[in-house]
C-alpha cells in the first residue's frame, strides 16, 4: 500500500511549515484522498497531481482541515488534465452523519453554478457530487472501514468522528483521524500482524483542559511494542530535541510510505 502525505500539520499550522493532515492512497482505480482540507489542492499540485486524479474523497470528520472540498470540486468540474473543462463530478465518501451535513454546508457555495451549456442551475450539490454513504467502501482493491473515535465528546453528545481501517488484501493500515487518546483500539489493531502501521494524530502543545487531541506524552505511555507500530501525524513539526523513543517516526509533508 502506498500512502503519500499531502501534509502532516494540525488545524492551526502555518502553511509555510506544513499543510493540513491529508493524504492520498494509490489504488487501481485512482487516488483515494484521505480528508480534504483547504491546502489539499495546493499540495496535490506540488506533487504533480491534478484534482481530477482523485477517484474518491474519504472524510474522517467535519473540521476545516479535513473537510473543505470546495476548491477540489470546482477544479474537477472546470479544469482537467486534457485541458479545461472536464465537468467531472466529485465522489465524496463516508458515513451519512458526515456526508449529509457536509452537503448541506456546501449548498450555499456550490448549489448555484453554470453548467456546460452555460445555463445557470441550482442543483450543484446533486449534479457536481457523487455521494457514497456508508461505513465501508471498496475501491480499486482497497477496502476502507470507518470506526468511531472520540474527538469532541461530552455527556450525551459526541461529534461524528472516525478513524479509518485501510486494507488492500496484503496490508492493513490504521488511520486515527483526529481523536483524544483512546488506546484500546490501537492495542487491538496491532495484534493483527497484517497491520503494517498505525498513523496516529499527535500534538506537542502543552496539555490543557478542553483539548480534543492526543498528546505526545499520552502516546508514549503505550507499550513499546505498540509504539513501534505508530507513526505520528497532525503534529505540524516535532519540536527540536524531542526524543521519539520507540515510536516509528513522524510523517513529513509529501513523505511516501510503502507498507
Ligand atoms: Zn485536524
Ligand atoms: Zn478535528
Amino acid at each position: 500500500m502506498r500512502i503519500t502525505f499531502l501534509g502532516s500539520g494540525g488545524a492551526f499550522t502555518d502553511h509555510r511549515i506544513n499543510y493540513q493532515n491529508n493524504a492520498v492512497v494509490e489504488t487501481s482505480e485512482g487516488l483515494v484522498l484521505v480528508d480534504c482540507g483547504t491546502t489539499a489542492v495546493q499540495s496535490l499540485k506540488e506533487l504533480g497531481l491534478h484534482p481530477g486524479d482523485v477517484a474518491a474523497v474519504v472524510f474522517t470528520h467535519l473540521h476545516g482541515d479535513h473537510a473543505s472540498p470546495e476548491q477540489l470540486i470546482w477544479e474537477r468540474y472546470y479544469t482537467g488534465r486534457a485541458g479545461p473543462p472536464a465537468f467531472a463530478r466529485t465522489p465524496l465518501c463516508g458515513p451519512a452523519d458526515l456526508l449529509d451535513p457536509l452537503v448541506q454546508a456546501l449548498d450555499p457555495f456550490i448549489g448555484l453554478y453554470s453548467d456546460r451549456e452555460g445555463d445557470v442551475r441550482t442543483d450543484g450539490t446533486a449534479a457536481l457530487l457523487d455521494l457514497r454513504r456508508g461505513s465501508t467502501l471498496q475501491i480499486g482493491g482497497l477496502r476502507i472501514r470507518w470506526f468511531q473515535v472520540p474527538h469532541v465528546e461530552g455527556v450525551g453528545v459526541r461529534k461524528a468522528a472516525y478513524g479509518l481501517d485501510l486494507d488492500d488484501g496484503d496490508s492493513r493500515v490504521l488511520w486515527s483521524g483526529d481523536t483524544t487518546f483512546s488506546p484500546q483500539w490501537i492495542r487491538d489493531a496491532v495484534e493483527d500482524p497484517r497491520v503494517k502501521r498505525v498513523f496516529h494524530e499527535c500534538t506537542f502543545s502543552a496539555p490543557f483542559r478542553g483539548t480534543v487531541h492526543s498528546h505526545f506524552d499520552e502516546l508514549r505511555t503505550l507499550p513499546e511494542t505498540v509504539q513501534q507500530r505508530l507513526t505520528l501525524m497532525h503534529h505540524t513539526a516535532v519540536p527540536d530535541g524531542t526524543d521519539l523513543g520507540a515510536l516509528h517516526g513522524a510523517a513529513l509533508r509529501h513523505e511516501v510510505f510503502d507498507l
